[in-house]
């Protein structure tokens, strides 16, 4: 079964293309176009080229598309990209500003460039459909939470990954068969002692989500993808009375504030250097008091997360690192871990030095739990998905 990823960004479209046997997944190719005015209109151009080289016979090959969704209102899961997800993603547009323009017309795009492709969408919220309302509500008086304020969850695609990854690492395999089948069988009860993974996604885009025998128990992003730890320009948690008290303190628009909040914030404002780590590591190396700032803020926040979800497991077996700063960033891995050797966390400080963009356990060979850096691998969570749909 041939199956395309399509993930689209407000300036970006980018593909990979699978070849599905079971749970296997081959990259047969992957490409895209970046910066480009609009990406839905740039996705022809890319089949285009796809089509001409020779990873497959010709686009007609090509059994469905998956897109992962971020945001839907009133929609999540594992579904049909249809009218009802374009509908849903529309009606949180304003919430998903960079995110879910782009995929509604991406997914029109696609049924008319490919009308003989199943459309398959993987809401990055689907991983959250268990979490306990004690844990997905705001404290909101009933109409706000009847309009859908609540907190969503995100990356998760990424922290699915880490709870079935993590579980064939530990040698779990029922904790493994129970993540992997999570969307279509729901939580299973699991033969051998609860398993207790906290994933830490850091990214441009990052949060911290709290994992039991393979479900979500709670995660550090809420209502929008603005929230949680900060974020490479958004502003991560906020206390709502600050945004009506900064739009009369400083005299500006709820448009302007709110395009500050998603574009000059995160770790871009705190810095005032970047919204990059790698610039931002390289100003506080030389002595700059803002980048500084910016990493240990984010330090702060993830150790912050990680608390929670220490006393909301009860512990933990797994602490993983994944997306571009927790594969790459050997300094902030070691910051995040300092002085967790009560909670059984104590990483190899050689093996963490050594560990970058690959898979790996950092973990000191005597920590009572493992310290995984494992990458990112969210298309082929999808790919799966999309495969067991269309086997269904
Ligand atoms: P992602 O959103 O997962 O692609 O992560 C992007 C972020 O990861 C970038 O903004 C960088 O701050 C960080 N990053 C990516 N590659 C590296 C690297 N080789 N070393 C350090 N940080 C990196």
């Amino acid at each position: 079964m041939l199956v395309l990823i399509a993930n689209l960004g407000s300036t970006s479209f980018k593909y990979r293309l699978f070849r599905m046997e079971g749970e296997a997944g081959e990259v047969l190719a992957s490409g895209g176009v970046e910066r480009v005015a609009d990406a839905a209109s740039a996705i022809g151009g890319a089949l285009d080229d796809l089509a001409a080289g020779k990873a497959i016979p010709g686009l007609d090959a090509i059994d469905a598309v998956g897109f992962k969704t971020v945001l839907g209102k009133g929609l999540t899961g594992c579904v049909e990209a249809d009218e009802r997800v374009i509908e849903a993603l529309e009606g949180f547009s304003d919430v998903a500003p960079a995110h879910n323009p782009p995929y509604a017309a991406g997914i029109r795009r696609f049924a008319g460039l490919l009308p003989g492709a199943k459309r398959v969408a993987l809401f990055e919220t689907a991983f959250y459909q268990w979490v306990k309302p004690s844990a997905s509500n705001y404290a909101l008086p009933r109409s706000w939470r009847d309009a859908g304020v609540r907190r969503h969850g995100f990356h998760g695609a990424s922290h699915k990954y880490v709870a079935e990854r993590s579980a064939e690492l530990l040698g779990r395999d029922d904790v493994a068969r129970v993540a992997r089948r999570l969307y279509s069988d729901g939580p299973r009860p699991v033969a051998g002692a609860p398993l207790r993974v906290i994933s830490c996604h850091l990214g441009g885009s990052s949060s911290v989500t709290g994992i039991l025998n393979g479900v979500a128990v709670g995660t550090s992003m809420g209502f929008s993808p603005q929230s949680g730890l900060p974020q490479n320009n958004r502003v991560g948690d906020l206390d709502s009375a600050a945004v009506p008290y900064a739009m009369r303190a400083l005299g500006i628009g709820l448009d302007e504030a709110q395009r500050q909040l998603a574009g000059e914030s995160g770790l871009l404002g705190l810095s005032e250097v970047s919204n990059d780590i790698r610039d931002i590591a390289a100003a506080a190396a030389a002595g700059h008091d803002g980048a500084r700032l910016a990493i240990d803020h984010l330090v702060h926040s993830i150790r912050h997360w990680i608390g929670a979800f220490l006393v909301d497991l009860g512990g933990v077996d797994a602490l993983v690192f994944t997306a571009g700063i927790g594969e790459n960033n050997v300094a902030l891995r070691e910051a995040v871990c300092a002085g967790l050797e009560g909670f059984g966390i104590r990483i190899d400080p050689q093996k963490n030095a050594q560990c970058r963009a690959v898979e790996a356990d950092i973990a000191a060979a005597d920590s009572p739990a493992r310290v995984f850096v494992i990458p990112a691998n969210e298309e082929l969570v999808l790919a799966r998905e999309v495969r067991r749909m269309l086997s269904n």
